[in-house]
């Protein structure tokens, strides 16, 4: 019961802080609790504050999120200068954990509702995709991986300037590199190649979430919105043409859910995009003959546009484009392709992106090769990361 839930949430956030906190409204459900708006009597502003269900398995992931956040925060970001969102305050009360959190706007999913879902204007697409891999450069420092970047974990947050501005939040699903727990992980739509077919994981899958995300904010509508996992790879495959490196399926355990061995390599045996592979793709009819229930397939919008015509045709009703517009998309699907690479050890980092002419304005004449990164900085922040925070100091 909705009502009652809230009802119990509120009176718990008003008791916890002993009043100081004065209950607005309510901002957000998740999986993992709900956030409500407060205003905090002592530094007379507003907040965010996420309460977490009272339930051992949510509250050690919440632990999680505090933790990583706090490094993220204090010994990353000390300055606030790399679009991570603000952490203030937490603490268990009836073991709930209750997360304080700046107060922040609206996120891009309902930036992008408010629009009509028709898209954002390329200097916005822009703007926001340098803030977020602003943050996303620092979480590669810190080892973190959000697990879960999607434009509803994207807030829109009050700037300094006239010029809009986005932070990244909700780190409850976050891990650190070299120790991921979990397989499934990131929200479908946004979920990379090799989490899908089951192969180890590193920083690189919140790279392919966004690049989801880039397009999403530029054309309006989700790029993959498939409605089961076979139905995201097939649309992967159909935007961006080929298909996951041969190493990666041989190694991956989810493989054989998705594709179908066909053994060494002959002439005639490439896929109809051109590739080589031992591999091909089951069909659909293949599908349908091993899942008793054929899962229901969302809205196609796009069936067969590659990812160059899907963004350069955008809003694909041939209205003429000027010169501008013409090369500002053309950097886009190369700054796409760069982020949508399938292979994650060619997948672009979040600093060799950054550098790319969509994000820094230069004029694109040909496709960016990004300069080869040196040495990644080694896991020795693991050390650094407290797993066990305790009580705020509300407490
Ligand atoms: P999910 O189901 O995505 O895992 P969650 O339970 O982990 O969600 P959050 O994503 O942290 O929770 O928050 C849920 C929603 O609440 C957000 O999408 C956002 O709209 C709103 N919200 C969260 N933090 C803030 C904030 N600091 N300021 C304003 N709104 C916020
Ligand atoms: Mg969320
Ligand atoms: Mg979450």
């Amino acid at each position: 019961n909705w009502d009652l839930i809230l009802y119990v949430n509120l009176e718990l956030v008003n008791k916890m802080s002993n009043r100081r906190f004065i209950v607005k409204e309510m901002l957000g459900q998740g999986t993992f609790g709900q956030v409500v708006k407060c205003w905090d009597t002592e530094t007379n502003d507003y907040v965010a504050v996420k309460v977490i269900k009272n339930q051992p398995a949510f509250y050690h992931q919440a632990i999680m999120e505090v933790s990583l956040l706090r490094t993220l925060n204090q010994k990353f970001d000390p300055d606030d200068q790399h679009n991570i969102v603000r952490m203030l305050d937490y603490l268990s009360f009836q073991n709930h954990l209750c997360i304080a959190f700046e107060m922040l706007g609206q996120n891009l999913y309902e930036l992008l509702k408010r629009n009509q879902l028709r898209g954002l204007k390329v200097k916005y697409v822009q703007a926001f995709s340098k803030q977020i891999l602003e943050a996303m450069v620092v979480m590669r420092d810190a080892g973190i991986i959000h697990c879960d970047l999607k434009p509803e974990n994207i807030l829109l947050a009050p700037s300094v300037t006239t010029a809009a501005a986005v932070k990244v939040i909700d780190f409850g699903s976050a891990c650190l590199e070299g120790k991921t727990v979990y397989s499934y992980i990131q929200s479908r739509y946004y979920r990379s190649p090799e989490v899908l077919l089951g192969y180890p994981y590193t920083t690189a899958i919140d790279m392919w979430s966004f690049g989801c995300i880039v397009a999403e904010l530029f054309i309006g509508l989700p790029l993959f919105p498939g409605a089961s996992e076979y139905d995201v790879l097939q649309r992967m495959m159909t935007i961006l043409g080929g298909q996951p490196p041969d190493d990666l399926l041989r190694e991956a355990k989810n493989t054989g859910r998705f594709f179908k061995h066909v053994g060494n390599i002959f002439p005639g045996s490439e896929t109809p995009d051109g590739i080589a592979s031992a591999y091909r793709i089951l069909s659909e009819d293949e599908i349908e003959a091993r899942e008793s229930k054929r899962p229901k397939v969302g809205k196609w919008y796009f069936p067969s546009l590659k990812l160059d015509r899907l963004i350069c045709t955008y809003p694909w009703n041939k209205s003429e484009l000027t010169e501008t517009e013409k090369t500002d998309r053309l950097a886009l699907v190369d700054f796409l392709k760069g982020l949508l690479e399938f292979d994650p050890n060619k997948r672009w980092s979040p600093l060799q992106a950054l550098y790319h002419p969509f994000i820094t304005g230069q004029p694109f004449m040909r496709p960016y090769e990004p300069v080869p990164e040196t040495a990644r900085i080694p896991v020795t922040r693991a050390a650094a990361i407290d797993h066990n925070p305790g009580g705020g100091h509300w407490l």
